[in-house]
């Protein structure tokens, strides 16, 4: 007998068949109303970078390729010494680069201390896609990268040299707040590139690219390679990246901390707040003197970026304009030389 009870119970499955319906068009006009292609970086060099990434996904490019390209023009920048070639050496005078990369999929690659090899980030990307392994280190990514064919040369630069011996005579051993914005010649001595880039299809990708601290102690390896702390990439929810003093980002698992709290609902922006929260709710005291920035983006192609200090930008790059830099919020006013 078709009783009252069998009517509701069927009456309620087709109420949540059309609910569903109506919530995968949302979804759908969601997606549609997206923005991508997009390329977002830290930092005012970010525009530069930003540019040549857009030339492989304004044609409708994949956003690995992307990255690597942007990321490889400021590793290729002489004046640039805080990332690739030209970067300033660690306390023993020798230039070594980290960088990692990580595509929609979750597939991630990374090198740290490497010398010799101008673009780790290639190198990143080619321990990804050839070796069962996501980190090289030291000797052993050097190596890897001849093998590959990449060229092994000097990356110190009379300039960085100059700066280096320059900073020996008094050998202060201290990050140095916002240095990207200040003039080489001692000064200038850290700062990262960190992309994240939506393809026209949708993908994420997210590459980051430093020669770490300057003057650091030879060894030292700071956020920039590591999976989850400079970069991370969940192609669901969106990506986060950082820059600024690496031991408090891995401290916190900065990047993957900015996606997580994507996933549970924060803007990139709040997401970043939050990340940087902690990090001052750890150390009150440290934050002060030290520089910590968060970029982020979300499947929707909305961004945002936080700092512990005033000073942050970074580069926003889509179909409406390809140059714009924006300040980062921050949590103190503090700007120090
Ligand atoms: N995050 C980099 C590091 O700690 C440096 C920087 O971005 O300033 O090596």
């Amino acid at each position: 007998m078709y009783n009252r009870r069998k009517f509701i119970k069927l009456s309620s499955i087709t109420a949540s068949l059309t609910a569903l319906s109506a919530s995968s068009i949302a979804s759908v006009l969601k997606t549609e109303a997206a923005n991508h292609p997009i390329v977002i970086s830290t930092w005012d060099f970010g525009v530069a970078a930003n540019k040549e990434a857009w030339k492989i996904l304004s044609k409708g490019g994949r956003s690995l390729d992307a990255v690597e390209a942007g990321a490889k023009i400021p590793e290729a920048d002489l004046k640039n010494h805080s990332v690739g070639r030209a970067g300033y050496p660690d306390r023993d005078g020798h230039v070594t680069l980290d960088a990692c990369i990580m595509d929609e999929q979750g597939n991630c690659g990374a090198v740290a201390g490497m010398e010799d090899i101008a673009h780790p980030i290639s190198v990143a990307r080619l321990v990804m896609e050839k070796t069962p392994h996501v980190l090289l280190v030291g000797d052993g990514a050097r190596q890897f990268a001849i093998e590959q064919g990449f060229k092994a040369e000097k990356l110190l630069t009379p300039e960085s040299e100059i700066a280096w011996k320059k900073w020996l005579v008094k050998h202060e051993y201290k990050p140095i707040m916002n240095s990207e914005n200040q003039m080489p010649g001692g000064k200038y001595n850290h700062d990262t590139i960190g992309m994240l880039a939506i393809d026209a299809k949708g993908n994420i990708s997210g590459a980051c690219t430093t020669s770490g601290m300057a003057w650091k102690m030879h060894g030292r390896v700071g956020d920039s390679p590591i999976i989850g702390a400079g970069l991370y990439v969940d192609n669901e929810v969106g990506g986060a990246t950082s820059t600024g003093v690496g031991e408090e980002v891995i401290r916190n698992v900065g990047s993957f901390l900015v996606v997580e709290l994507m996933r549970h609902g924060y803007s990139p922006q709040d997401a970043c707040k939050e990340a940087c929260r902690r990090i001052i709710k750890k150390k009150p005291d440290t934050v002060k003197e030290i520089q910590v920035g968060f970029l982020a983006i979300n499947k929707k192609g909305e961004y945002g970026a936080y700092a512990l200090h005033k000073g942050f930008t970074f580069a926003v790059c889509d179909a409406k304009k390809q140059d714009l830099i924006i300040p980062g919020k921050y949590f103190y006013e503090t700007v120090k030389d």
